[in-house]
């Protein structure tokens, strides 16, 4: 550990270095998350040890001028923000600028830029630079359409500064990507570096071809307002054609500023553009000049940050893994990191054509995205991290787990599969695990570990070789298994203090007695015997047969014999079936194995058929619900969306996801919104969840 006046010395190199590269190169070395700690621990030493704070870069407003462009002063600095991370520090900062009313405004990830207006018209446009000194990007900000070049209306004042965002919309920013990664050129990290970038071209027809947006987010110098908000301020720059948010909203508590900043962490992805917080200012001018300014932010604003989505992290190795049906998938292995709100070891790179579209090798800095509840993506590398020793990721030719050699399925496809489906250690392993999952069988005690336990124990040898055996399994078999323990989220086996895997006795307690997972699993799958005939479709891990295709083939034909019996056409003229699955389906069951598997359930009592089906082509059911349209919205207090859609099919119903006329009627929970306003508006019958339940006697 560095004493401190070393480290602040260090903490200052460092935050210049990634400034630079952030404010004139586009490019940022580290996520924001690692700078902004940075910036709070260079913060924290110096208040710690004042004697060396002078010359901080915490002083200075961020960027710099680089000599691309001409420099321009400003007529009134441009600022950077003070942040605030949680609700304390947003109370300690209103508690230091007095009552509201606040302005709300979201912060949009751009880059600032600084219009000056002579008498209504455009006279020179630049980059926030130092704060002081901005770059001249008059000639680029011409291209972008919504930067009028004269103002509308009248009475505009003799010079006036309009200080803004320029950003890039997500849907822009994905297709420029894919445009740069088409012609060899590195993407982009984020739509804030590709906004920056897209500005400060060299060549003005460039920036000509990017979609760039604005949105005016205060003024600087303005010879004679007489205007009291910042509020007013906007009503008044929108008249003259500047393109203000429609969003920004005044409150007169602190409270209901809070609620604004979590109402709009909700929206975060359902906005056209990325936001990296809400920006809250005192709205009265008058108190805004009696506050002022820090040497780098104003005192009556401050940038309420959310967390971060985006981070860095190393990519230490890129390893492929074996899907039920085969496929083999290359997935990204990094340095654990935190992003939103869970930590990230792994990540799916599809195939091996999405790695080469990356451009990312092994050992590279790369940039991480985990946008709330979806699953972790690498954006890219950090090029200019590199030290030459990364290495490009080859896609192994022999299947990782069992050695057989991976092939198209088909000429030209772009996934490799490994064709040994029945003994590929893997795809049983998968494949039992998806029986007992949520979208086939249900079986709560046959999750991934179970299916682990049951076809690649420690000791002794596996009980479950195909799913011809699982309906087969008995207690005696069960108790001897000990199995490793795994991480439940990545699969991975757990290790003890020396190294070595856990084992554990999985079926059974120390005495001897089976343990409560070995009469869970029996019972369940006692009860799964009987499970839809849809479900038990769906549990073959037929390639391309999910739960719609499922459904429609029992429906259809109402028995597993008389499915497999059809002809491809007579499989293919079904409602959401097809030729693909069709021929998917008779070349499953042309396979031995896959027949044993259907004799040896029947044998079990696995129920193959729906009761009294009056054959192909006749719907099965004719319950309460009988050609009735029916759209569920909101939450479901004690059911899943799922459960109460199935609960309506199988009275016959159909569930719609939309609401129309043809809609019969409509089941809505606590939070309904539009499908709500609608069938209201539509006259539709509206009943809640008490109500359906009573409908279908559940
Ligand atoms: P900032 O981005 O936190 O805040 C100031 C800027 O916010 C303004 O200049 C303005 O452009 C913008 N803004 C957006 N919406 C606004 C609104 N409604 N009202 C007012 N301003 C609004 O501060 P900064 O000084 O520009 O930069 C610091 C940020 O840049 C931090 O988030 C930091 O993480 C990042 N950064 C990252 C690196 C890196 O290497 N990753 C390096 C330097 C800076």
């Amino acid at each position: 550990m560095s004493n401190p006046t070393e480290r602040i010395f260090e903490l200052r190199e460092l935050i210049k270095k990634y400034r630079d590269s952030y404010y004139t190169e586009d490019v940022s070395l580290v996520s924001d998350a690692e700078y902004d700690g940075l910036e709070k621990e260079l913060a924290a030493l110096e208040a710690q040890y004042p004697e060396l704070a002078s010359g901080s870069p915490l002083e200075e407003v961020g960027g710099s001028v680089s000599n691309t462009f001409d420099p321009v002063q400003h007529l009134e600095p441009m600022m950077s923000l003070d942040n605030a991370f949680s609700f304390d520090e947003l109370s300690a900062w209103a508690e230091r600028v007095g009552p509201g009313p606040y302005l709300c405004e979201l912060k949009i990830d751009g880059l600032a830029i600084n219009l000056r207006y002579l008498n209504g018209k455009l006279v020179s446009a630049a980059t926030r630079g130092d704060g002081v000194t901005g770059e001249d990007i008059t000639l680029n900000a011409k291209t972008m359409s919504q930067i009028p070049l004269e103002l509308k209306g009248e009475n505009h004042p003799e010079q006036i500064e309009i200080r803004g965002e320029v950003y890039f919309a997500l849907d822009d920013f994905q297709k420029l990507n894919e445009g740069l990664i088409a012609s060899g050129n590195a993407p982009f990290a984020n739509p804030r570096n590709s906004a920056s970038g897209s500005l400060r071209q060299k060549d003005p027809e460039v920036t000509k071809t990017r979609p760039l947006k604005l949105l005016v987010h205060g003024f600087g110098a303005w010879t004679d307002h007489n205007l009291k908000s910042q509020s007013d301020v906007y009503t008044l720059l929108a008249t003259w054609g500047l393109p203000v948010s429609e969003r920004a909203k005044s409150f007169d508590s602190l409270p209901e500023v809070m609620e604004f900043i979590d109402q709009h962490l909700k929206l975060r992805h359902s906005l056209e553009h990325e936001i990296d917080g809400v920006v809250v200012k005192v709205d009265d001018l008058g108190r805004q000049q009696q506050l002022g300014f820090t040497s780098r932010a104003p005192r009556w604003a401050i940038a309420y940050k959310y967390p971060p989505e985006q981070v860095q992290t190393r990519l230490t190795d890129i390893k492929v893994s074996i899907g039920r049906t085969g496929r083999a998938t290359p997935y990204a292995v990094v340095e654990p990191v935190l992003v939103a709100g869970s930590t990230v070891e792994f990540a799916t790179l599809h195939n091996q054509d999405v790695v080469a579209a990356k451009g990312v090798l092994i050992g590279d800095t790369v940039v991480l995205r985990k946008a709330g509840d979806v699953i972790p993506e690498i954006l890219g590398p950090v090029i200019q991290s590199r030290d030459g020793s990364e290495k490009k990721f080859e896609m192994p030719k022999l299947c990782p787990e069992c050695g057989t050699e991976l092939a198209p399925a088909q000429e030209g496809d772009v996934d490799l599969r490994c064709p040994n489906a029945k003994s590929c250690p893997a795809q049983l392993r998968e494949r039992i695990a998806y029986l007992g999952s949520r979208s086939a069988l249900d079986i709560e005690a046959l999750g991934y570990v179970s299916a682990t336990a049951l076809t690649q124990p420690a000791s002794p040898a596996p009980v479950v070789f195909s799913e011809a055996d699982v309906f087969d399994l008995t207690l005696e078999e069960l108790l001897p298994i000990r199995a490793y323990v795994l991480d439940p989220d990545t699969g991975e086996k757990k290790l003890d203090a020396q190294g070595n895997p856990k084992i554990v006795d999985y079926f059974k307690k120390k005495n001897g007695e089976p343990g409560e997972i070995a009469h869970k699993l029996l019972a369940n799958l006692e009860q799964a015997k009987q499970s839809p005939l849809w479900r038990i479709l769906v549990s073959l891990s037929i390639r391309h047969v999910g739960p719609v295709a499922a459904r429609a083939l029992a429906d259809h034909f109402g028995s597993i014999q008389r499915i497999f019996e059809a002809s491809e056409e007579q499989l293919s003229e079904i409602d959401g079936v097809g030729p693909t699955l069709a021929e998917s389906i008779k070349s499953w069951i042309e396979v031995d194995w896959h027949k044993e598997i259907i004799d040896r359930w029947r044998a079990s009592g696995v129920k193959l058929e729906i009761d009294d089906h009056p054959g192909p082509g006749k719907l099965a059911v004719d319950g309460v619900l009988a050609g009735q349209a029916v759209v569920v919205t909101g939450s479901l207090e004690g059911m899943t969306r799922e459960e109460v859609e199935e609960a309506i099919r199988a009275a016959g119903g159909k569930p719609a996801s939309s609401v129309s006329k043809n809609t019969s009627f409509l089941v809505a929970g606590p939070g309904a919104g539009s499908k709500l306003t609608k069938a209201e508006q539509l006259g539709i019958e509206i009943i809640d969840l008490n109500q359906l339940r009573t409908r279908l006697g559940i």
